[in-house]
C-alpha cells in the first residue's frame, strides 16, 4: 500500500522500486526529537537547538513541526488514515497497524504521551496566580492586574497597576506573607482535623439545601478556571468572573456556618483543644512544627495555594521601596474567616499567640469557663502534671487589666514549663460582651515521665 502519494515524512524515504523504508540519514533526527521532547523540552526548545545545531540547514525549524513529529505514529509504524478529517469532526482516525518499518519503539511512545499531560500541566501551573484580585495598588487602592505567565523562557509572575505604574512580584509577595500563611495553615489544619469531623458529625439538616447550592457554585467556578487554563478566556475576563463566584460563594458558606449550632454539641470542645495542644507540643519540643507547617505550604501546587489564599484573605496591600525592597503594608482577613474564628472562640474553641512584654509568644485561649477549664485540665493531665496558677484578675473600676500584656517566666520555680494563659470567665459565659469578670490564668506542664518516681 503506499500510503504517503508522494512525499516521505522525515526520518524515511523511497528506495529505487519507490517503496517507502528507513532513511538511515535522518532516522537519528527523529529519535533525538523524541528524546529531548522525554526529557521535558518543549517544542519550541528543541526547534531552537536544532536551528542552532543547522540540522538539515537550510531548512527552518519551528515548534508546529516539532508537535507534528511528536505525534506521528507513522514513526511507531502505524499509519492514521483520514487524521485531519478525523479531528475537526472529533472522531477517531482509521489506524492501520505496522504498516511499516518502525523507528521509535511503542514504549518510547508511550511514554511521549504521558510527558504530553505533564508539560500541559506544567504549562497551566504557570497560568495561575496565587493571589489573584486579592493584591490592592499601595497607591490608588484598586484591584492589581496579574500579568506576566512563566511561559517558554523563567519569568516572573507581577501584579501591576497600570496607573500608577507599580509592579510587584509573586514571589516576593509571597516571602511577606509567609509568617500570616504559616498562622492560617496551623488554623486550617487543626479545624480540619479537630473541628471538621465533629461538625461533620452532627451537621444539622438544615444545611442540606445550602450544601447543594454550595457544590453546584463550586463546579461553576471550577468551569471558569478550566476555560482560563485552555485559554478560551484570557486573564482578565476569568479573574472578574471568579471573584464574583467566590464571593456569593463566601456568603453562602457565612450561611452555613450560621446554621451550625456549636451550642448544641454534646462534644467537649476543651478535650478536643486539649489534644490539638498536647500534639502541637510533642511537634514544638521535637522542633518540628515550624517544618510542618512550611512543608504544608510547599506541598501545595500553585492552584491549592491560590484555593487557599482566596479562602481566608479578603486582600493583601504590599509597598515596594525606592531599593525595591517589599513590606507588607495591610492583610484584610475574608469575612466568612472571621465568623468562623468567632464562632469558635464563643465557643472556647480557639486560641491564639500573643506576644508579651519580652515578645516571647504565648499561647492564651480567649475564654473559658470553670466548668470548662476542668475539661480542659482533666484531659491535659492524661499527657502531663498539670498545675493552674492565678495570674490576674480583672480590674472592673479601672476598666481593663493592669498590663495590656503579662510578662511571665517560661519555666518557673518548681520546673514546670508554661502551657498555656487561659482567661477565665467568672459569670455569664453567653454573653461575652458583657461586662464580667475574668481571671488570667497560667497552665503549666511538668513531662509525666520525669514525676513518675513520686507515685
Ligand atoms: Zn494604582
Amino acid at each position: 500500500m503506499d500510503i504517503f502519494h508522494g512525499t516521505c515524512p522525515l526520518g524515511y524515504k523511497r528506495d529505487e522500486t519507490k517503496k517507502v523504508r528507513i532513511d538511515d540519514t535522518t532516522k537519528d533526527i527523529i529519535i533525538r526529537i523524541f528524546n529531548l521532547y522525554l526529557e521535558g523540552k518543549s517544542y519550541q526548545t528543541i526547534a531552537n537547538i536544532l536551528n542552532e545545531e543547522k540540522v538539515l540547514s537550510p531548512k527552518k525549524w519551528r515548534d508546529s513541526k516539532i508537535e507534528k513529529i511528536i505525534n506521528n505514529r507513522i514513526y511507531v509504524g502505524d499509519y492514521e488514515r483520514f487524521k485531519r478529517v478525523a479531528k475537526e469532526q472529533r472522531k477517531e482516525p482509521i489506524i492501520y497497524p505496522n504498516v511499516i518499518e518502525p523507528i521509535i519503539t511503542k514504549a518510547m511512545f508511550e511514554d511521549v504521551q504521558i510527558q504530553k499531560e505533564k508539560n500541559q500541566r506544567a504549562y497551566c501551573r504557570d497560568r495561575v496566580y496565587i493571589f489573584m484580585q486579592k493584591m490592592i495598588c499601595p497607591k490608588c487602592g484598586k484591584i492589581m492586574q496579574c500579568k506576566g505567565t512563566g511561559g517558554k523562557k523563567k519569568k516572573y509572575m507581577y501584579y501591576h497597576c497600570t496607573d500608577c505604574k507599580i509592579y510587584l512580584r509573586e514571589d516576593l509577595i509571597e516571602e511577606q506573607v509567609m509568617p500570616m500563611i504559616m498562622d492560617l495553615i496551623e488554623y486550617d489544619m487543626t479545624v480540619k482535623k479537630y473541628f471538621y469531623p465533629v461538625l461533620a458529625d452532627k451537621k444539622e439538616r438544615n444545611t442540606a439545601k445550602l450544601d447543594k447550592e454550595i457544590s453546584s457554585l463550586q463546579n461553576r467556578k471550577n468551569r471558569i478556571k478550566e476555560a482560563y487554563l485552555k485559554e478560551i478566556v484570557d486573564v482578565e475576563e476569568f479573574s472578574k468572573e471568579y471573584k464574583e463566584v467566590d464571593e456569593k460563594l463566601n456568603l453562602l458558606e457565612q450561611k452555613r456556618i450560621e446554621a451550625i449550632d456549636l451550642n448544641k454539641q454534646t462534644f467537649s470542645p476543651q478535650h478536643l483543644m486539649a489534644d490539638r495542644d498536647v500534639e502541637k507540643e510533642k511537634l514544638i519540643r521535637s522542633n518540628k512544627f515550624y517544618d510542618m507547617l512550611m512543608a504544608e505550604w510547599k506541598n501545595k501546587d500553585k492552584e491549592e495555594k491560590q484555593e487557599f489564599i482566596s479562602k481566608f484573605l479578603e486582600s493583601i496591600t504590599v509597598e515596594k521601596d525606592k531599593k525595591g525592597k517589599y513590606e507588607l503594608v495591610n492583610m484584610k482577613l475574608r469575612k466568612t474567616f472571621i465568623e468562623q474564628v468567632y464562632k469558635l472562640m464563643q465557643n472556647g474553641m480557639f486560641d491564639m499567640t500573643i506576644a508579651d512584654e519580652k515578645d516571647k509568644e504565648v499561647r492564651t485561649t480567649v475564654m473559658m469557663d470553670k466548668q470548662e477549664l476542668q475539661d480542659y485540665i482533666e484531659r491535659l493531665n492524661e499527657y502531663y502534671e498539670v498545675s493552674y496558677y492565678e495570674v490576674a484578675r480583672l480590674d472592673e473600676q479601672k476598666k481593663g487589666y493592669q498590663k495590656k500584656y503579662l510578662t511571665i517566666d517560661e519555666i518557673n520555680d518548681n520546673g514546670e514549663k508554661l502551657f498555656k494563659l487561659v482567661e477565665l470567665v467568672t459569670d455569664d459565659k453567653k454573653y461575652p460582651q458583657k461586662k464580667v469578670n475574668r481571671i488570667v490564668g497560667a497552665i503549666r506542664v511538668k513531662e509525666r515521665e520525669k514525676v513518675s518516681w513520686k507515685f
